[in-house]
């Protein structure tokens, strides 16, 4: 039962036919009873579709691309496994995210290694096994080259990531002036350092200042190769959107919420909030940008890259995992408040992780009653965790059930793969971590489902 209307705002998640399957059959039920404790599930023929879908768009535009799995954005050894099957390679920021990669049949060429100050031991990993860095800053450079020289191995490959003008409060990545010392730099290594082209990585999730810095670092690719580098690709990082629910719902949504429509009147920036619908989501919010004209250019960005024959490669994370999985937890108590109830469930907002970063995950959960004749109407209920904590809530926001919530029942929160589960993840309190459950093959009759093989 999903969450109704009325009086209280409501976000309906988009309708996927392999979710609503797990939803509809006796699986969860028998899952939650097995473990006795939260879980997730994982759905990788989604991921599979969107990367089929990704690579596609980059067809359809006569671009030559790659796709990189940000692996952060999951830790399931199964996305990466399906990455490597898929043709994709995967985005390591850490070398335990590195070794994953390797050991779940990724090629060492496949990874792109990124992230701030990567430590030596690191960056040598990365050089051995041919991966692509992204150098994020020139002592960084300096580092990778005393590896190149001494490890006699092969040629650091890198690319130098960009400040972006856009962003230039950013942490990350070098200005103007230090991209054209790290690129002298490069043509005075050699042998030692294979320069592959620039790279960025942008917050937010708008086209435009996308093209706008693809387009820039094109330019810094023709220039690098006057000086004899490579300079072959560029990065534009991760930052494709979803869309979790429809236009409607989120539009209504951002009209009518209102502190009232929250456990104890808190009050969140809307701002703050995950942009829940794009008008071009995904797969075809690639292929919108690839039909965007930057800036002081007359042609489309796919036009700018065919000609200057600069490869595209792009990390996406969240886009990867859309419909790729979803949370389960199990109610263990529920609270009467004026007005409204306060479920409390048996796992905590470390596994729901927008609550960490002063927002919430906004799409309704469903509640599925595990007792026969629960009571039809319209019973708004916020979610607290199992915790002491008096903060930790995975969802302020009274969500209008259809349904009283009773103990023992299950509530589902949607479309959770990307980033939610696991980012933010620990054990408080000593309670188990929820394990991941695959579901591969939704499209059988019964659903088979297994562990993954996540092993750290
Ligand atoms: C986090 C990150 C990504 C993935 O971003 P999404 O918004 O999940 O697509 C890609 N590249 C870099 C460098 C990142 O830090």
């Amino acid at each position: 039962m999903t969450a109704g209307t009325g009086p209280w705002p409501a976000l309906p998640s988009l309708p996927d036919p392999a979710t609503d399957a797990v939803l509809a059959g006796p699986l969860l039920p028998e899952l939650a009873h097995a473990f006795g404790g939260p879980f997730h599930f994982l759905l990788p023929d989604a991921f599979d579709a969107n990367l089929r879908a990704m690579q596609d768009a980059l067809t359809s535009a006569g671009v030559d691309g790659f796709v990189y799995f940000a692996k952060k954005a999951n830790k399931a050894a199964v996305f990466v496994e399906r990455a490597a099957a898929g043709g994709a390679g995967v985005d390591v920021a850490s070398a335990g995210e590195l070794r994953e990669a390797l050991g779940h049949g990724v090629r060492g060429e496949h990874l792109v290694v990124t992230g701030p100050a990567k430590d030596t031991a690191l960056l040598r990993l990365a050089v051995q096994q041919g991966a692509l860095i992204a150098v994020d800053a020139l002592d960084e450079l300096d580092a990778l080259l005393g590896i190149a020289l001494t490890g006699r191995v092969r040629p650091a490959r890198v690319l130098l990531r960009c400040l972006p003008p856009q962003q230039p409060h950013s942490r990350f990545g070098m200005t103007e002036a230090e991209l054209a010392t790290a690129t002298d730099r490069c043509v005075q290594a050699g042998d030692a350092i294979r320069m592959e082209g620039f790279s960025f990585h942008l917050s937010g999730y708008a086209l435009q200042p996308r093209a706008d810095l693809a387009a820039h670092l094109t330019d810094l690719c023709l220039k690098a190769r006057t000086q004899g580098l490579e300079a072959s690709r560029i990065s534009i990082g991760g930052g494709l959107p979803i869309s979790y629910t429809d236009a409607d719902s989120w539009h209504t949504f951002l009209t009518r919420h209102h502190s009232r429509h929250y456990h104890a009147g808190k009050t969140f920036r809307t701002g703050d909030f995950y942009p829940y619908h794009s008008p071009n989501a995904g797969p075809r919010a690639l292929a919108a940008l690839l039909t965007t004209r930057p800036e002081g250019h007359g042609r489309p960005l796919a036009d700018l890259l065919k000609d200057a024959g600069v490869i595209l490669l792009l990390e996406p994370g969240r886009a990867l995992l859309d419909r790729a999985g979803a949370t389960v937890l199990r109610v263990q108590g529920v609270k009467d408040r004026d007005g409204y109830q306060l479920l409390t469930v048996d796992g905590t907002s470390l596994s729901l992780s927008e609550q960490w970063f002063n927002s919430e995950y906004l799409p309704d959960p469903h509640l599925l009653p595990q007792e026969p004749d629960s009571p039809a109407g319209l019973f708004p209920a916020s979610v607290g965790a199992a915790t002491c904590l008096e903060s930790d809530m995975l969802t302020w926001r009274k969500v209008g059930f259809t349904r009283r919530p009773r103990t023992g029942d299950l509530l589902v929160y949607p479309n959770t793969a990307g980033y939610q589960m696991d980012s933010n993840e620990s054990p408080f309190h000593d309670l188990a971590l929820p394990p991941k459950v695959v579901i591969d093959h939704t499209d059988r009759r019964r659903p088979r489902w297994r562990l993954d093989r996540h092993f750290t």
